[in-house]
């Protein structure tokens, strides 16, 4: 049986996305047998992008040509990918959880008629981790399927280092018109990126557990008594509109890694702690001892927020007045 597991490797504007290197260093953890990256682009960048992805991994990449392909629609990936496996039984297909990812990557499955398990953070024992619930449980699902479509959590594999050794073949493959009812026009450049947050040395960061809006407004004062620091939050405390996405930290907002994070009101979800792990100090202030934003913490306190911040506030007032 054909065991080869693929990574449709993602990229952006010409470059490859530093996930699409993590998702390839998960399938080298998988030791499935042969890896093959497939790449897909028009015929203006395919053969480049290509030949960039394997000289820099020496692994077996496969370009997959349309001029439907130019720019990312799920539509297209989705049409692609499920004619280039019609002939084959791939063991998996790996792909990045990023926006893209995750948003192709179930309907492909369907189209395979392979199992699906999305934001993977971890693999051993033929099962695949993956936080639920906010990041509250962690489960470990084991395929029954042949054939699996895994998408993986950005910010848990190291991206795979070069390869020196060449060992693959570069190729490029024509796949046939296929008629798509969407297309990418454009993509305009994301407002959601905070020079302030990855420039600062400490970051306040306020999660749902705030309660409202209103108290924002300690986490201000906080943050406030240190210079070089910014305010981040949750992508809850965005959805909520108690602040603007500029400050979302997480896989789909900004990476930081601060001298110090304190996580205020924060479950500790997967997708936020991608964003905020490399912190040097983190600090949580939590009410529920299980959340599991203890787990990446250096220190804890079981406290509510809105009684414990401004007693540190005016303690640190008082032993700097001293
Ligand atoms: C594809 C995808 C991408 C995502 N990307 C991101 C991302 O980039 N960034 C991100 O943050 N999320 C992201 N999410 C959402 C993520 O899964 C979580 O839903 C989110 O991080 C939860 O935010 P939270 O911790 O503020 O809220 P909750 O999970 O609701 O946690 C609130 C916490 O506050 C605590 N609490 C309640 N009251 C108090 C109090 N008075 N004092 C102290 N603590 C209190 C509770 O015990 C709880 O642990 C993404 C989700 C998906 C599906």
């Amino acid at each position: 049986m054909n065991r080869t597991v693929y990574v449709a490797a993602l990229h952006e504007k010409g470059h490859f996305m530093q996930e699409t290197f993590e998702t390839i260093s998960f399938a080298q953890e998988l030791d499935k047998g042969k890896i093959v990256l497939l790449v897909l682009a028009d015929e203006e960048s395919v053969t480049t992008l290509s030949r960039q992805l394997f000289l820099e991994t020496g692994l077996d990449t496969i370009g997959l040509k349309g001029n439907f392909l130019k720019g990312y629609s799920a539509e297209a990936y989705i049409k692609t990918l499920s004619s280039f496996f019609r002939d084959k039984e791939p063991a998996c297909v790996c792909i990045p959880h990023t926006s893209q990812g995750a948003d192709f990557a179930p309907q492909l499955s369907v189209a395979l008629q392979a199992c699906c398990i999305t934001a993977v953070e971890a693999v051993g024992n033929g099962a695949f981790t993956r936080t639920m619930f906010g990041g509250k449980f962690k489960v470990e699902i084991r395929p029954t399927k042949q054939a699996s479509v895994l998408t993986v959590l950005p910010g848990t594999w190291n991206p795979c280092s070069h390869g020196n050794i060449v060992q693959g073949e570069l190729t490029i493959t024509d796949v046939p018109d296929e008629s798509v009812s969407t297309r990418t026009h454009g993509i305009r450049e994301s407002s959601h990126k905070n020079a302030a947050l990855s420039d600062s040395e400490v970051v306040v960061s306020a999660g749902r557990g705030v309660g409202k809006q209103e108290n924002i407004r300690i986490l201000r004062d906080l943050c406030s008594l240190f210079p070089k620091s910014a305010l981040g939050s949750t992508r809850a405390v965005c959805d909520l509109g108690w602040l603007d996405y500029t400050h979302q930290i997480g896989v789909t907002g900004n990476k930081v890694s601060p001298r110090l994070y304190i996580a205020c009101g924060i479950s500790g979800a997967a997708q936020h702690v991608a964003g905020m792990k490399d912190s040097r100090l983190i600090i949580a202030v939590n009410t529920d001892i299980d959340a599991s934003i203890f787990r990446v913490a250096h220190y804890g306190v079981v406290e509510d927020l809105a009684r414990f911040i401004p007693l540190l506030i005016e303690a640190y007032i008082k032993r700097n007045r001293e």
